[in-house]
């Protein structure tokens, strides 16, 4: 079993495939051109796979595979089914853009692959256009139909930002609702890549639009997920995820690896070790003592919190996989 520093049980590795995107999230990716992590930077499936193992020894019995856009990687599917034929019973994830899901989803459905999270901010073609920075939304509708008729469980996600899709809180939640599809809203989360000026709907304007129009109970947030659950009179549940509230943190159960190597115990912070090195040289024993050591300083709690008032991440959301 895997313990942090302030005594939280951690058993959830997210692990990003790539930093390279095919959108550029206006909430997520700086507007100019950068020039990307050079490809050979990259670990090698294999290399990722020998940490994952190392990791699911260790106590990790949920991995999320994300980006950048993980879909961009070539033989996703491969790598998923290694990590699925190697432990049977683990909670199996992917978060995707939806955009290249239409080709992959049969693939991914048979590598054993289950569920997928589908990031869909705006049922309007030009304002999916404008949060993506790019004509987007036909793709990522057909990406979700293809998940679904395939069989993936599929959860979409929502970032309200004032002036841009807010409006769409209610229309986005019917359409996850009618297909079967639960839906997390997500507070932004501040960071030095988005878009300066940004703003974010906070956890109660969101619950306030859905207010409007729907009578709702709270349930509470299940295990450790950051997710504060409401359940409607049918039964239908949606979720917010607030960073900016303290209880967020409490009882944290993640870290993330990033596709250079980078294990991060914090979204928040800059802190990281680089695992790459033991990988490569199939150091297993040098892999678990570095997990353990970014267990021993992980943060107690991000710096989003209310208290902090206005305070942005340095850290890159296209990089650690959100
Ligand atoms: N490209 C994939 C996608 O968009 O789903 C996976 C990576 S993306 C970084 C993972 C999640 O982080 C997405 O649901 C995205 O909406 C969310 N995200 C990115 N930047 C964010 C921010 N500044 N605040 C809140 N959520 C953010
Ligand atoms: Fe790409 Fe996802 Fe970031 Fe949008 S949120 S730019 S799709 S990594």
């Amino acid at each position: 079993m895997l313990i942090d520093g302030h005594g939280r049980k951690v058993s959830y590795l997210r692990v990003s495939v790539t930093e390279r995107c095919n959108f550029r999230c206006q909430y997520c990716m700086p507007e100019k051109p950068f020039s990307w992590v050079p490809k050979e930077n990259l670990l090698s499936f294999e290399d990722l796979f020998l940490f994952i193992k190392v990791a699911i020894d260790e106590g990790i019995t949920k991995i999320r595979i994300t980006g950048g856009e993980p879909l961009l990687r070539t033989d996703l599917d491969a790598f998923i089914m290694m990590i699925n034929k190697h432990k049977s019973g683990l909670d199996l994830a992917l978060t995707s853009n939806g955009y290249l899901l239409k080709e992959a989803a049969q693939k991914l459905k048979d590598a054993g692959l289950k569920r997928v999270n589908i990031s869909l901010d705006s049922l309007k073609p030009n304002v999916a256009m404008q949060m993506a920075q790019k004509d987007v939304l036909p793709k990522v509708m057909a990406g979700i139909d293809e998940a679904l008729r395939v069989g993936l469980k599929v959860k979409i996600n929502m970032v309200p930002i004032k002036g841009i899709n807010a409006d769409e809180i209610l229309d986005v939640l019917e359409y996850a609702k009618a297909r079967g599809m639960s839906i997390r809203f997500i507070e932004y989360m501040e960071n030095k890549f988005a878009k300066e000026k940004l703003q974010g709907l906070s956890a109660h304007e969101v619950q306030a639009i859905v207010a409007k129009k729907y009578h709702f109970k709270e349930i509470g947030r299940e295990g450790s997920s950051p997710a504060q659950l409401f359940e409607f009179d049918d039964g239908y549940r949606f979720g917010i995820i607030d960073p900016h509230k303290h209880d967020f943190c409490e009882d944290c159960n993640r870290i993330r690896l990033t596709a250079e190597g980078m294990l991060i115990p914090c979204l928040y912070f800059d802190e990281a070790m680089s695992i790459k090195e033991a990988v490569q040289n199939g150091d297993v024993i040098g892999a678990s003592e570095i997990l353990k050591e970014v267990l021993r300083n992980k943060p107690e709690k991000n710096k989003w919190t209310e208290d902090d008032a206005n305070e942005t991440s340095n850290r890159a959301f296209y990089e650690t996989g959100g």
